[in-house]
């Protein structure tokens, strides 16, 4: 029996990396999935590919620092395949690496509303659909960084990441009676687009660094991190709430 059959859920960020390959394991294992990021050519592709694998999903681009996008989501859920059980915040940005003195408020906002707004947003939108399918599993992308690391020049970023561990929490506690668990998925350095290793000039060897700083001595591929999203999303977490996921191939316990 698949993990998630008959279970309809929504990704965000899912037309890279984490996200994507999120999406692909919840269609996989049954799910019908609502994909969502800003570049729709992304989506559509990404959608065909879970219909060649006999899956369903549907695309709905834009941005998630929308309130009417966060709720376009959730009635695409509810309208296209009747609820809503399962929701993976995952989109975020990096936004601007400098030293706090040097950033400016609108970077800071930026990143913030990114990655700490929209995660009230999608909350708000979320659990009322959820509430009234008698339950659900919210999940949010946080990160090591900001959680059991500090780097230079991540200030809001990292900011962004514990607030949504906060946010995760107090969920929890707010709707554990009502059937919703919430939890946080904290990955390790992730080959992604995202990753400082990957940015456009990032300078020869801050990849082995990166990959020295993990106890497992490598980055995580995508659907490493995929696999945990959806051990929260499905039953197999179900006593599971509030928690912060560590899957961070060690990088927070490492100091050889
Ligand atoms: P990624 O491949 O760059 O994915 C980021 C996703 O977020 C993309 O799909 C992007 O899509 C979407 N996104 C960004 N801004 C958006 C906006 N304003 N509205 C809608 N969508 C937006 O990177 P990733 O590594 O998979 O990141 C996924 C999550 O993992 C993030 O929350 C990140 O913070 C977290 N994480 C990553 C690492 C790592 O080392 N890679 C480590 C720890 C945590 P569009 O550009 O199409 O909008």
């Amino acid at each position: 029996m698949p993990m998630l059959a008959d279970k309809v859920a929504l990704v965000t960020g899912a037309s890279s990396g984490i996200g994507r390959a999120t999406a692909r394991q919840f269609a996989r294992e049954g799910a019908r999935v609502v994909v969502a990021a800003r570049r729709a050519g992304e989506l559509d592709a990404l959608v065909d590919e879970i219909r060649a694998d006999g899956g369903e999903a549907v695309a709905v681009p834009g941005d998630v620092r929308s309130g009417t996008m966060a709720k376009q989501l959730v009635d695409t859920a509810v309208r296209r395949y009747g609820g809503l059980d399962i929701a993976f915040n995952n989109a975020a940005t990096l936004g601007t690496a400098a030293p706090v003195a040097d950033l400016s408020l609108e970077q800071w906002h930026e990143t913030i509303e990114t990655n700490l707004t929209s995660a009230f947003l999608a909350a708000k939108y979320q659990v009322p659909a959820m509430r009234a399918r008698g339950g659900g599993s919210l999940i949010f992308t946080s990160s090591f960084v900001g959680w059991t690391a500090g780097f230079p020049g991540m200030a809001a970023y990292a900011a962004s990441k514990a607030g949504v561990i906060g946010l995760t929490r107090v969920l929890a506690a707010e709707h554990g009676v009502h059937g919703i668990r919430v939890n946080a998925l904290l990955p390790g350095g992730t080959d992604t687009a995202m990753n400082v290793a990957n940015q456009p000039g990032a300078p020869a060897g801050l990849r082995g660094f990166l990959e020295n700083l993990h106890a497992l001595k490598r980055l995580a591929q995508p659907e490493e991190i995929a696999q945990s999203a959806l051990y929260l999303a499905s039953d197999a977490s179900s006593f599971v709430t509030g928690v912060a996921m560590l899957v961070d191939g060690g990088v927070s316990i490492c100091r050889t």
